[in-house]
């Protein structure tokens, strides 16, 4: 079934006009108790606002037996990832399951996964870790403004950081993947071999380097100036008293912005470079909301979004009991790839797998991680000793061919544009984009489709878009347009 249009369901909460925040929500019909243990009296904030709240949940460690590195055997491996996030180990338990020894290197390990992760379920069903999302809800939804809302027939999920991380883990000890609990200093290289310098001293060798340390990574070189967009984002899981949001959608996407009425400045600032709020009801106390900066360059201000996301609770009527987490997102989106190829292998954050136009990346890694590990088993495996260059040579390419960076360039065109939209721009773009056959929007947002079929999707968004939403195209498009096509024209030389 296709993406339903239909016109929201009446609020069911009844606001007072901006008035310091009193304002006397009703209770939402299907209000339950939250868990004992986030029971306590309401805290407000001094601003009145949930700001102040400090978030009550406290950083977490797993229990887990791993399989430390001795380093006094100064044993070598095949493999050195450094960093544990989904991609480090995603990648370390693929690698490790055709024999290769791998060893992965993290101050810490065991730590929880800070993030909050959303992904589409079928996403996670065909990497089959569907058992790894602690919520799914069957349908997600789009206000596009107060009078058009689209219903998405596609469930999405939210990952139980815990789960992933402890299937991840069990499948590393299994395949007898080490641990270092370090950080990497620097990593260095020889023509067969390379080594990586750790912060308690230790020299680790191995025939390969990946790097997974995410955003902030160091290891991984660029010859293009790297201008990112930006994805910037405040959330929070919080204890509420009642919310309006249906239980069995998530909130894509709110792109109405009638909270700014009495904000005439913030409204400006919205209208030209829009936020949108981005929730998850798991119940009718307890919602995971953030508000969201899709893309911007440079950066639009932490506190800006902040300020934006305290008067959209306070006109939907939000009250917020307690915070108990707390996440401050910032993506860094498109630009160019990683230098193609260089010494340290790159995964994740690092290695340019984020969606250019949406930030996403946890399901597209879990996918491409056996696809990496199937080119290092060929290169490192026991019946070919492919070793320096050829083996950099080998991964890179098996991680972005051609056709693969060709897509991305499409995905950075699809970021560029998204830059030049203003708010209206930006509605009446994903009002055609989520009017598209879902085989394309799907496909777009999960990094699947071939280029053929993102030129058709152009054509067909092109066929669907309005009249003010063509004109956008023709006029805010061709800049990007042109850049995309001599990026290609240079891939492909
Ligand atoms: C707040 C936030 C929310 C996000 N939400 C989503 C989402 O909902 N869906 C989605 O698909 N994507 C999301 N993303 C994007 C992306 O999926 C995440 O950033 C993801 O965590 C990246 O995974 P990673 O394994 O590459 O790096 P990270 O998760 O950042 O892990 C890097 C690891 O490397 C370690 N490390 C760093 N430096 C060193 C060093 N020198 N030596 C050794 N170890 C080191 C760190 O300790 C860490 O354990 C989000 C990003 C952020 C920031």
């Amino acid at each position: 079934m296709g993406t339903l249009l239909r016109l929201p369901s009446p609020p069911i909460l009844i606001t007072s006009q901006r008035s310091n925040l009193s304002f006397t929500p009703l209770l939402h019909p299907n209000t339950k108790t939250l868990p004992r243990k986030f029971h306590h009296r309401i805290h407000c904030g001094k601003h009145g606002n949930f700001l102040d709240l400090k978030p009550i949940s406290k950083p977490e460690s797993l229990d887990f037996d791993l399989s430390w590195v001795d380093p006094s055997t100064r044993s070598r491996f095949d493999v050195i990832i450094i960093g544990t996030g989904p991609a480090g180990l995603c990648l370390a338990e693929q690698v490790a399951c055709h024999g290769i020894k791998v060893c992965c290197v993290d101050p810490s390990p065991l730590s929880m996964w800070p993030n909050n992760y959303g992904v589409w379920v079928d996403e996670f069903e065909s990497s089959g870790l569907e058992d790894c999302l602690d919520k799914t809800w069957p349908m997600a939804c789009v206000h596009i403004n107060d009078h058009r809302t689209k219903y998405l027939d596609r469930a999405y999920g939210r990952v139980s950081r815990k789960e992933l991380k402890m299937k991840l883990l069990e499948g590393c000890v299994s395949n007898n993947v080490k641990f270092h609990q370090a950080k990497v200093w620097k990593a260095e290289h020889k023509e067969f071999e390379s080594s990586v310098v750790c912060s308690d001293g230790n020299e680790l060798k191995a025939s390969l380097i990946v790097d997974a340390s995410g955003f902030a990574s160091t290891f991984i070189e660029y010859d293009k100036p790297r201008n990112h967009g930006y994805q910037i984002a405040h959330g929070i899981l919080a204890e509420v008293d009642c919310h309006p949001f249906d239980l069995d959608k998530m909130l894509l996407m709110d792109w109405r912005d009638s909270h700014l009425g009495n904000e005439p400045d913030i409204r400006a600032r919205n209208s030209t470079l829009p936020t949108f709020l981005y929730a998850m009801p798991f119940d009718s106390n307890l919602v995971f909301l953030e508000e969201t900066s899709l893309v911007s360059r440079p950066v639009l201000s932490y506190m800006e979004v902040k300020k934006r996301m305290v008067a959209r609770l306070r006109h939907l009527g939000i009250k917020v009991k307690s915070v108990i987490e707390e996440e401050k997102c910032l993506i860094p989106m498109g630009g160019p790839l990683p230098r193609i190829p260089q010494s340290v292998m790159g995964i994740g954050g690092t290695a340019g797998i984020v969606h250019p136009s949406t930030g996403y990346m946890v399901a597209r890694t879990l996918a491409v991680a056996p696809v990496l590990a199937d080119v290092i088993a060929e290169c490192l495996g026991s019946t070919r000793m492919i070793r320096g260059k050829p083996l950099c040579h080998r991964v890179w390419n098996g991680l972005w061919p051609l056709e693969k960076r060709c897509v991305r360039e499409y995905y950075s065109f699809g970021m560029e544009t998204l830059l030049k939209l203003d708010l209206n721009g930006t509605r009446r773009f994903f009002d055609a984009f989520f009017d598209l056959d879902p085989h394309y929007w799907h496909g777009f947002l999960s990094s699947r489709l071939s280029l053929g079929e993102l030129a058709m999707l152009s054509l067909s968004l092109f066929g669907r878009a309005s009249n003010p939403s063509r004109f956008d195209i023709v006029t805010k498009c061709p800049a990007p347009l042109v850049k995309m096509m001599g990026n290609l024209a240079l891939e492909t030389i």
